[in-house]
């Protein structure tokens, strides 16, 4: 991976950058280059909001190698409010009380562990939204 991929990956993680297709005002995420939409190039890095609702859910028994250590865990397919889709895990919510249609919203947390070393990778996961509980 090239520094500037790497950097730009690392961006993408932590502060959930999309693009913003001007053809047809398409929000990409995460970004491609190419808009999947009107297949155009031409993009403007957009922050996401990070704000979203769980479309659909799943919860991983059989985890994969570096995520092992926090199987099981909820899996879900998130619908941004900017209107994307993307996956990613569900935290500080047991299984029970997720449903399809729940306001979440990003956190960055510790997603793996690597090696012996305990190479420690960070990313986004999603959370139940705060002020929904509060409501
Ligand atoms: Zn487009």
């Amino acid at each position: 991976m090239s520094i500037a991929r790497s950097w730009r990956v690392k961006k993408q993680r932590y502060t959930l950058t999309g693009e913003l297709c001007h053809h047809c005002g398409s929000t990409v995420f995460p970004p491609r280059d190419v808009c999947p939409e009107c297949a155009k190039p031409a993009y403007d890095p957009v922050r996401l909001s990070g704000l979203g609702e769980v479309y659909s859910f799943t919860t991983v028994f059989e985890a994969p190698r570096g995520f092992d250590a926090q199987a099981p865990y909820n899996l879900a397919l998130i619908k941004l409010r900017e209107g994307p889709m993307l996956t990613a895990q569900l935290t500080d919510v047991d299984s029970k009380d997720i449903h399809i249609g729940m306001p979440v919203e990003m956190v960055t947390r510790k997603l793996s562990v690597e090696g012996d070393e305990g190479l420690i990778q960070y990313g986004y996961k999603f959370r139940p939204q705060m002020m929904a509980l509060a409501a």
